[in-house]
């Protein structure tokens, strides 16, 4: 099968695409942007409507534990390892339509691409939506692709959503799944069973615009060290009080993230790329106020690197700011419960198979560290090839003004179809059925 009947077939989707994207922002409008709260309200429309279109291009839906969303293409050999193409579909709330709902969608319109070829695979093909990837919402990280692989971590069905305090595990179980089954291990995907993951996902930083192209293939995925809840003990006192007597703990939390901006400044120096970010940063407004030195201060932290030597070494360096920290201010720092996730490698064969078929399609290549995490990570971390291919958009993500176009989404989506062919195309039916 020739590039440019793949690239017309995947444009021919076009109309596809938009209704599809255009039922989602309705699904979750919540002004301003869309909500899709993982195991809530929202999630659960963006599931009815993705399964309603999948069931009227004839794919097979099941679901697991986890109430993941499975729709498959069935392959000419029913029983060999199959491949996943899938995303979450979950928001941050207030978040963007494509942050998640893209990669779903180039799955299915992948799906109605090699109808329209004729093609069948050598194997299954599932488009998987994946539940509350989003952690913002229970602060574990790829709850629906490490329940469906079987390594949540202990304790994650504990966890409360933020906003409901009510636990995962009820959360879950609302939404027909079944934690008693997550809890004791049960996996629903066998990594042996599986010949790839890849993942469609818009890029949410601008070097694709700052480029002038349309998408980029990844070369791999960040591992992550959290401290969702953490807080510095120090002492409530007089506003008077001289400065060899306080323990501030404003102060203190002040200390540690200038101390971790020049820890990041020293990498960017070295060209080692980390991030950190301190995405709760505040002092409690029910205890302070203009005349108290405050005693006690929040905050959370998220340090991520692509190096697994890189990333402990961060953590050790985050223990020594701490000590420094605590000796000279005579506070003390409470971190709560850390989260881990593992750095996620991009399979060499499926980066360069990705890097063929953008020069077979004629896009621009472009190669790209993922700033973020993505539910990729989970399936590498359990020994399954994996790729991901990003799309261009303008004004980041995790907001309501992501702005990938219909065009650039097309032409990752090609690329998707392409790999899916070159991977797994195993004939052409001498019936077409668009
Ligand atoms: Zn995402």
């Amino acid at each position: 099968m020739d590039a440019a009947s793949i690239a017309e077939a995947a444009a021919d989707e076009r109309d596809r695409a938009a209704a599809l994207f255009d039922a989602l922002r309705r699904d979750g409008l919540d002004d301003p942007g869309v909500s899709r709260d993982p195991y809530g309200a929202g999630e659960q429309r963006a599931h009815a409507t993705v399964a309603t279109a999948a069931t009227s291009l004839g794919l097979e839906i099941s679901g697991d534990a986890a109430a993941n969303l499975y729709m498959t293409l069935p392959g000419r050999d029913r029983s060999a390892p199959s491949i996943i193409v899938g995303s979450h579909l979950d928001s941050v709330p207030h978040g963007g339509n494509f942050d998640g709902a893209a990669g779903v969608l180039a799955g299915l319109v992948a799906v109605a691409a090699l109808r329209r070829l004729g093609i069948t695979l050598e194997c299954d093909l599932t488009v998987m939506g994946i539940r509350a990837e989003e952690s913002i919402w229970f602060q574990v990280s790829y709850i629906g692709s490490r329940g469906a692989l079987g390594t949540l971590p202990d304790g994650a069905l504990e966890v409360r959503r933020i906003d409901t305090g009510r636990t995962l595990a009820e959360h879950i179980a609302d939404c027909g799944g079944n934690p008693d089954a997550l809890r004791s291990g049960d996996r629903h995907l066998d990594p042996a069973s599986l010949r790839a993951y890849l993942e469609l996902h818009i890029e949410q930083a601008p070097s694709l615009v700052e480029a002038g192209k349309p998408v980029a293939i990844c070369t791999g995925i960040p591992g992550n060290f959290r401290y969702p809840d953490a807080r510095i003990e120090g002492s409530n006192d007089h506003v008077g009080l001289p400065r060899r007597f306080r323990r501030d703990a404003a102060l203190a939390g002040a200390d540690f993230s200038t101390a971790l901006d020049r820890l990041w400044e020293e990498h960017d120096a070295k060209g080692i790329p980390m991030a950190c970010t301190i995405g709760r940063f505040h002092t409690d407004p029910a205890q302070h106020g203009l005349t108290i030195v405050p005693g006690s201060f929040h905050f959370s932290l998220d340090v991520r690197a692509y190096d697994e030597a890189v990333l402990a070494d961060l953590d050790a360096r985050v223990d020594a700011i701490i000590a420094g920290i605590e000796q000279r201010r005579g506070v003390r720092f409470h971190r709560g419960p850390k989260a881990r996730a593992a750095v996620g490698p991009v399979a060499p064969a499926i980066r360069a198979a990705l890097t063929a078929g953008a020069a077979a399609l004629g896009l621009p290549v472009h190669e790209l560290g993922s700033p973020a995490s993505h539910d990729a990570a989970a399936f590498a971390a359990v020994g399954v090839p994996m790729g991901m291919i990003f799309v261009r958009n303008a004004n980041g993500s995790h907001n309501p003004h992501e702005a990938m176009t219909i065009d650039d989404f097309l032409a990752g989506t090609a690329l998707l179809t392409w790999w899916l062919v070159e991977t797994a195309g195993a004939s052409v039916e001498t019936t077409a059925a668009p």
